[in-house]
């Protein structure tokens, strides 16, 4: 199949970084020009739009395209776009400058300080209806969702419109020389010839599932684009220097350098779930990228959305017209049977050997002072994020932000409702909210021990059958076998001479057993005999192996 060459969205990569002259001229012209001030989220937005990250946006969308947006999903002129970016400056002061601006007239967009960040080029103004906004882009109108709550508490109702000139980029600190514009990202993949590159968006240090699904997709594309977002809104539990240090302590030991670029983005995360998806990956298309790659609940928040909404969406767009190439994934979990991480789409075994991939629980193990499994994250991934984690400890109660039932029921689900990783059922479930620490390091315990036993105990199994040449086969366990069998077989011998000389009924049943006891006991050996070497019988069948004729308590003395 040829794969036609990838484009922007809107066809070219909007630049709209002053330099040079025009930066200086800009610099002197905003001295003189009405000034609004901006918050960090629109100082984030001009920066995206004006490195192209956000096109075809040039700057903040008027009345047509805001109403398009959130009634279809698209720009007036039929090009897919979910959240529109928009300008709505708030505060008595900022307000009567608003008010007051002409169609064409120029404005500084200043930080609180004073700083001069970008010229902004009022083309026009238009009311927003709140509620309606909320409804559409977030599907709730509740405030707990931390979109919805933005736009009563950070937007006014009025939003201005027109396209921006940014003055300078700003330093992004920490994360500046993780820093690759699309305009940079562009030439980079071409330069490493990688016609298909498929992108990964992630807010945490990796685990095993985020590797899983980023190698599924290197299997069959020519490069990866690891995203991590910055700054945004919500708390970060990792540090910042930490975050991007992790992910390099998993490129430089699992991957092969050639096929993985890490780049951090800083952008606004609204937690539209599905609208957001779409928008990530026309975020994507416009560093380059042929793919991205969507997993369960992406962008949501809370139970907000159902975890596949945001897979479901795409089926709203034709993949032309997205210009990017979704690639869905479900939740996955390590698999100790199958011995591999896997999902629900490829592994057939239960839950009970299944360890789990949760963001928070790993948080929370690390708090409780563990490393968590080989199997969940990579031991040098763990070394960074443990230290640059936050919360550090646990509080004052002893607890991480999670009682140690929740990091237990994230992590590893089986322990709720098996006794072991890959073993029989409790009788009762745990209820995770009466679990203690000690469980918790049960678990642990369990599967640092157990997760990749199980997988190769049934290998060993199969192997000592199957060997035809036994040289690499374990000879004291077929002799153990052999010698088990020989002394049950002696044993059935003398239970059946034992029915021979029993009585049918017995004076002292404490001394001797009648007959039909005998039998019992002859039978029994019997099974024990045809079960050696066999698959182990269900710990239900072991029940017949032990009872007492008489009432328990006439046996103590
Ligand atoms: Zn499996």
């Amino acid at each position: 199949m040829m794969k036609k060459v990838q484009t922007p969205v809107g066809g070219k990569l909007v630049d709209r970084l002053l330099r040079g002259d025009a930066k200086e001229k800009a610099i002197q012209e905003a001295k003189n020009l009405p000034a609004l001030i901006i918050d960090r989220e629109i100082a984030i937005q001009l920066e995206m739009i004006a490195t192209g990250v956000l096109s075809p946006h040039e700057g903040f969308v008027g009345k047509a395209d805001y109403q398009s947006i959130l009634d279809r999903g698209r720009l007036a002129d039929g090009t897919p776009w979910t959240l529109p970016p928009t300008f709505s400056p708030v505060g008595a002061e900022n307000e009567k400058v608003a008010s007051g601006l002409q169609k064409g007239e120029k404005v500084a967009l200043r930080e609180k300080d004073g700083t001069l960040i970008a010229i902004f080029h009022f083309k026009e103004r238009f009311k927003q209806d709140k509620e309606e906004r909320a409804q559409k882009l977030f599907g709730t109108k509740d405030k707990a969702h931390p979109g919805v709550d933005n736009i009563y508490r950070n937007m006014g109702e009025e939003l201005l419109a027109g396209p921006i000139d940014l003055v300078d980029r700003q330093n992004w600190g920490p994360f500046e020389k993780y820093r690759i514009p699309p305009a940079e990202t562009w030439k980079l993949f071409e330069t490493l010839k990688w016609k298909t590159v498929v992108a990964f968006q992630t807010a945490n240090p990796i685990h095993r599932g985020h590797e899983y699904l980023q190698k599924c997709a290197l299997e069959i594309l020519d490069g990866l684009f690891i995203n991590p977002i910055v700054e945004t809104t919500r708390r970060a539990y990792f540090r910042n220097e930490f975050r991007l240090k992790a992910y390099e302590a998993a490129i430089d030991n699992y991957y092969p350098k050639d096929r993985v670029v890490l780049a951090a983005l800083r952008v606004t995360m609204n937690y539209a779930g599905p609208k957001e998806a779409i928008l990530h990956a026309l975020i994507r298309r416009n560093f380059g990228c042929t793919h991205f790659i969507v997993g369960r609940d992406h962008a949501g928040f809370r139970d907000f959305y159902d975890p596949y909404a945001s897979q479901h969406i795409f089926d709203d767009y034709d993949p032309e017209e997205l210009g990017i190439a979704p690639l869905f994934f479900q939740e996955s979990f390590f698999c100790t049977r199958c011995g591999n991480m896997a999902s629900s789409k490829t592994c057939p075994h239960g839950r009970e050997f299944q360890i789990s991939m949760s963001g928070t629980g790993i948080q929370d193990i690390i708090r409780y002072g563990y490393v968590p499994p080989k199997e969940i994250m990579r031991p040098e991934v763990t070394q960074i994020a443990s230290q640059g984690i936050q919360p550090k400890g646990v509080g004052l109660d002893g607890k991480a932000l999670k009682g140690p039932g929740d990091t237990v029921k994230g992590l590893f689900p089986f322990y709720v409702s098996h006794y072991r990783l890959g073993g029989y059922p409790r009788k009762e479930k745990i209820d995770p909210a009466k679990m203690t620490l000690h469980d918790l390091e049960t678990a642990l315990l369990d599967a640092r021990e157990n997760a990749s036993r199980i997988y190769e105990d049934i290998y060993d199994e199969f192997t000592h059958f199957f060997d035809v040449s036994r040289n690499v086969t374990a000879k004291q366990k077929a002799e153990a076998l052999a010698e088990a069998i020989r002394m049950q077989e002696g044993l059935v011998k003398t239970l059946e001479e034992k029915i021979q000389i029993a009585e049918e009924t017995v004076k002292d049943p404490f001394m001797y057993q009648d007959k039909e006891e005998a039998k019992r006991e002859l039978e029994v050996a019997k099974r024990i005999l045809s079960e050696i070497g066999k698959p182990l019988p269900h710990p239900d069948a072991l029940k017949e192996r032990v009872w007492n004729p008489f009432d328990y308590t006439d046996y103590s003395i």
